[in-house]
């Protein structure tokens, strides 16, 4: 694994260790499976993804990466656990997508490839990082002037503590036990902070609802739990000279 200051180890070794079992659509990851449409229907609401360059930070075993190449964009998915950028290769040569890997954190692919990307996303990541501000400059630093950069995490709140924990975790078991640290959830408002000091503008924000009778979710405007953002950097001024 490379290692870079911005890492939880054993976050990286928690997700690794099921690498194997990613894709099952009924197993620990069926959440992801589950949300994964409306995260492409979010990111529809602003911008077109066919014949887009993205990258994915924190790609994970390809789920959103995946999906994101299926609509025909040019999708590179990073990630630094080794075992899931294999797993997610293996996954996208089963179903003939093109897709790229690699193992690297979101600030090395950024040193490496500032304003390269038009879209970038970066899901379900943000609450596994030390500092999720560094990689949130990161991601501003990736997308080109002009271009989008989508966010989703949970929220600190006690009704997330509940939901996201109490109940999804231990309840219901729809995510293993220990998959989130409530001390790491953020906030709308320091997301929105911490793009802003990056240099992005916030265009908007959805929830992801659960509905526990008909065991469905979808897009709302309850953000108290599981949220989405979308964040522009500003185009680049035309002729920055004139007078
Ligand atoms: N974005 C994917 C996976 C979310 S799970 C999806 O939503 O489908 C969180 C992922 O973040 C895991 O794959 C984990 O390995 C990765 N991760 C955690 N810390 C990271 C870091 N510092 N840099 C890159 N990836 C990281």
């Amino acid at each position: 694994m490379i290692t870079t200051e911005n890492v939880h180890p054993h976050e990286i070794s928690k997700f690794g260790s099921m690498a194997e079992r990613w894709w099952d659509p009924a197993g620990e990851f069926k959440t992801l499976h589950d949300i994964n449409p409306l995260r492409i229907n979010f990111i529809e609401r602003y911008t077109a993804i066919a014949g887009r360059r993205i990258v994915d930070v924190g790609c994970g075993g390809g789920i959103l990466t995946e999906a994101l190449a299926k609509q025909g964009a040019d999708a590179l998915g990073i990630d630094l656990s080794q075992d899931l950028i294999d797993v997610a290769d293996l996954h996208s040569l089963e179903t003939g997508v093109t897709v790229h890997y690699r193992n690297a954190s979101a600030e090395t692919q950024a040193s490496e490839q500032p304003a390269a990307f038009d879209l970038v996303t970066c899901m379900e990541m943000l609450e596994h990082v030390p500092n999720p501000a560094s990689v949130i400059q990161a991601c501003a630093t990736l997308v080109k002037p002009g271009g989008w950069v989508f966010f989703s995490t949970l929220n600190r709140q006690p009704k997330a503590y509940l939901l996201a924990i109490v109940a999804a975790e231990h309840l219901l078991r729809m995510l293993p036990k220990g998959t989130h640290d409530f001390n790491s959830f953020i906030k709308p408002s320091e997301l929105s902070q911490f793009a802003r000091d990056a240099g992005l503008e916030l265009l908007g924000m959805a929830g992801i609802e659960y509905n526990p009778l008909s065991r469905r979710f979808n897009l709302g405007t309850d953000i108290d739990i599981n949220y989405l953002a979308a964040f522009r950097r500003p185009p680049e001024a035309a002729n920055s000279s004139a007078v």
